[in-house]
């Protein structure tokens, strides 16, 4: 599962190790912001008045864009093979000879090459002349030119499957997706996810539940629906011993995983291939002393819904007792606030000491991520890696959702997950179930892939997907 979920807004997870990429995409976006800040007010809009439809707002969303399904709803628009048409181009021949092509020569407009890439038309610039798109396109058409072009030579089903076959050294890239046929919910689904469970805690986001401040505050919240996200028998699913697989095969480079349910060790994939990016309950740590312990040392606790104590802790205040601890003040009120109890300046309190809380070895918001994934990525991994597969996480959350961007750009990458992302382009993209995909995967290349939850007779039906050459709809025949 997803432990980190931001949807929208800034990522709260630090990301030291993408430091060098994000200054410079600031300092870009900085620089076009000024530019299109100046055709705004030359064209009269008011960017302190604007809404939210604006290209200027307040929040800070200094152009908006649009998916590619949004492209037939905008009169004037290009089609989406247009679309595609003009990035392909634009990859192809290089931004100079682009813009000679098509704006010098005029083939098409400034306003409607700006659709090609995303942009959303700012309101304020209706009815001006086709010159006012320019800065609007520039900063459309660096953007398009920054992102890794999609490799155009891989694109059907038998590409994946032979991609498979000849990888050596896979990044397999994972999130809540894969683990959701277990039943584990996922963080990020606003309905069905844990977060609705969360409204009876009082909490004003959601989120807090995972403040590592609100967590040192009162570690009941978190413990409370701790044991919803435990992880529980040792099952574990298709995608899962598909990873695996790749493990026997000797292909798995790493698997940089979302998921702190620390599934992929029940399928049998070893520590050393992995990198639990957001931690996982695989250990506990004593906040006072540090201690550590494995994770199901404290499972009966949380299961309990009890917040564990630290035993090293408790044998420490054991031998203090005889001098250290005296005898308490009788109370007439209980104790269950406990901020209050500490607040208390009452000189007649005595010291109580009490034993550290034991946290699980999974990352809150406001602490550092592990440093294990930035050395791994970049240090070892980037050089060997010959093929990436994203399952099961819409790569919106750092530091994963930053792979991609990291590799070389040769390196092919496939996506596989129930619905397509837009901000990263792979170069194939398989939708559906992911243990239904990567059943079909193994199915095509010859390999093996036994599990209870793939049946014996599964057949599965591969659609492409209108518009694109690269996109395939897997289903179960009958399903
Ligand atoms: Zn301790």
């Amino acid at each position: 599962m997803d432990l980190v979920p931001a949807p929208s807004g800034e990522n709260p997870v630090k990301t030291p190790m993408v430091e060098v990429e994000a200054v410079d995409v600031a300092e870009q976006l900085n620089a076009e912001a000024v530019a299109l800040e100046e055709v705004a007010s030359e064209f009269g809009s008011d960017s302190d008045d604007s809404d939210g439809d604006d290209a200027l707002s307040e929040d800070g969303e200094i152009i908006q864009f649009m998916r590619d399904d949004q492209l037939q709803d905008v009169p004037g628009a290009c089609t989406l093979e247009e679309a595609m048409a003009y990035r392909k181009r634009l990859h192809d021949i290089g931004k100079a000879a682009f813009v000679e092509e098509t704006l010098v020569r005029e083939t098409v407009t400034a306003k409607k090459l700006c659709t090609a890439f995303g942009i959303k038309l700012p309101e304020f610039l209706d009815g001006a002349p086709d010159e006012a798109y320019h800065p609007l396109l520039a900063i459309a058409i660096s953007r398009e030119f920054s992102r890794r072009p999609k490799l155009s030579q891989y694109n059907t089903i038998d590409d994946a499957v032979k991609l498979l076959q000849e990888a050596k050294n896979i990044i397999v890239l994972t999130g809540a997706g894969i683990s959701t046929s277990l039943g584990i919910p996922d963080f990020r689904s606003k309905d069905t996810g844990l977060y609705s469970k969360l409204a009876h805690l009082g909490l004003s986001d959601p989120q807090e539940v995972f403040d590592i401040h609100i967590f040192r505050e009162d570690p009941r919240i978190f413990f409370s629906i701790a044991k919803d996200i435990l992880p529980t028998e040792k099952k574990y699913s298709p995608t899962h011993g598909f990873i695996k697989l790749l493990q026997d095969k000797g292909k798995l480079l790493t698997n940089y995983t979302q998921n702190i349910d620390n599934i992929e060790a029940n399928a049998g994939v070893r520590a050393e291939k992995m990198v639990q990016c957001h931690g996982s309950f695989a250990t506990a740590t004593c906040v006072k002393c540090n201690f550590k312990v494995p994770g199901d040392a404290i499972f009966d606790d949380i299961r309990e819904g009890k917040v564990p104590e630290c035993s090293a802790c408790v044998e420490s205040i054991a031998t203090l007792k005889p001098q250290g601890l005296k005898r308490k003040r009788s109370s007439t009120g209980n104790q269950k606030d406990r901020k209050e109890f500490e607040d208390s300046s009452d000189e007649d309190d005595y010291e109580i000491p009490t034993p550290g809380v034991m946290k699980p070895d999974i990352t809150f918001f406001g602490e550092d991520l592990p440093d294990e994934f930035g050395q791994r990525l970049v240090h070892h991994d980037r050089e060997l890696a010959d093929l990436v597969i994203v399952i099961g996480t819409s790569l919106k959350v750092a530091p994963v959702a930053e792979v991609p961007g990291i590799l070389p750009r040769n390196v092919p990458q496939i996506y596989i997950s129930r619905t397509p992302v837009s901000h990263t382009d792979f170069d194939i993209d398989l939708l559906g179930d992911s243990d239904v995909v990567v059943s079909e995967l193994c199915r095509r290349a010859g390999w093996n892939l036994e599990h209870h939850m793939i049946p014996a007779d599964e057949k599965v039906d591969i659609t492409p997907v209108e518009g694109y050459e690269s996109r395939h709809v897997f289903k179960v025949v009958g399903a």
